[in-house]
């Protein structure tokens, strides 16, 4: 059974693009291993993640990532059982505060980024957005 999971957190230091790219390089070694994909963003210290895959795997693995000493104030946001992985092309994709990244969170009507602010179906929407740039 497939699902999707959606989490936000807030980065226990400012993260540079090194502490970014260090997450990703896990990420996408682990990821690849166990089948799951994803999308993953940061700004303001703010991160919004989702993982898809197989229920085991991927509330596995959120259950580590929650540990993970770099975030705290992890917040599950949605949670779904998906028939297709919407994600499948990236193994962890990232982005990065961008002109973009403000113009697709312009359209849900916010100037800042803070995930608390979205809906589950807002969060999800902005993350596929985000991955089709
Ligand atoms: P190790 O890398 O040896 O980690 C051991 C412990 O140290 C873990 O508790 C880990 O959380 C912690 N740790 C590792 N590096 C640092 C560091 N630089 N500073 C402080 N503590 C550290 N992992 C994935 O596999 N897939 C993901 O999609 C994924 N997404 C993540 C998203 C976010 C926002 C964060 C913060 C982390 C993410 N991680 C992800 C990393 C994950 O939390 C674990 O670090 C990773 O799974 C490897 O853990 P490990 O115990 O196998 O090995």
């Amino acid at each position: 059974m497939l699902v999707r999971l959606t989490y936000m957190s807030r980065a226990t230091r400012d993260m540079s693009l090194q502490d970014i790219q260090d997450i990703l390089q896990v990420a996408r070694e682990n990821n690849q291993g166990i089948n799951i994909c994803g999308m993953l963003c940061y700004d303001q210290r703010y991160f919004l993640q989702t993982l898809e895959g197989e229920r085991d795997q991927v509330n596995e693995l959120f259950l580590e990532i929650a540990e993970d000493p770099r975030h705290d104030d992890v917040v599950i946001v949605g949670y779904e059982y998906i028939p297709a992985t919407t994600f499948g092309s990236w193994d962890m994709g990232f982005a990065p505060a961008s002109d973009q990244f403000y113009q697709l969170l312009n359209k849900l009507g916010q100037n800042t980024f803070n995930p608390a602010d979205m809906t589950p179906e807002q969060a999800v929407s902005f993350l596929t957005g985000l991955a089709a740039l």
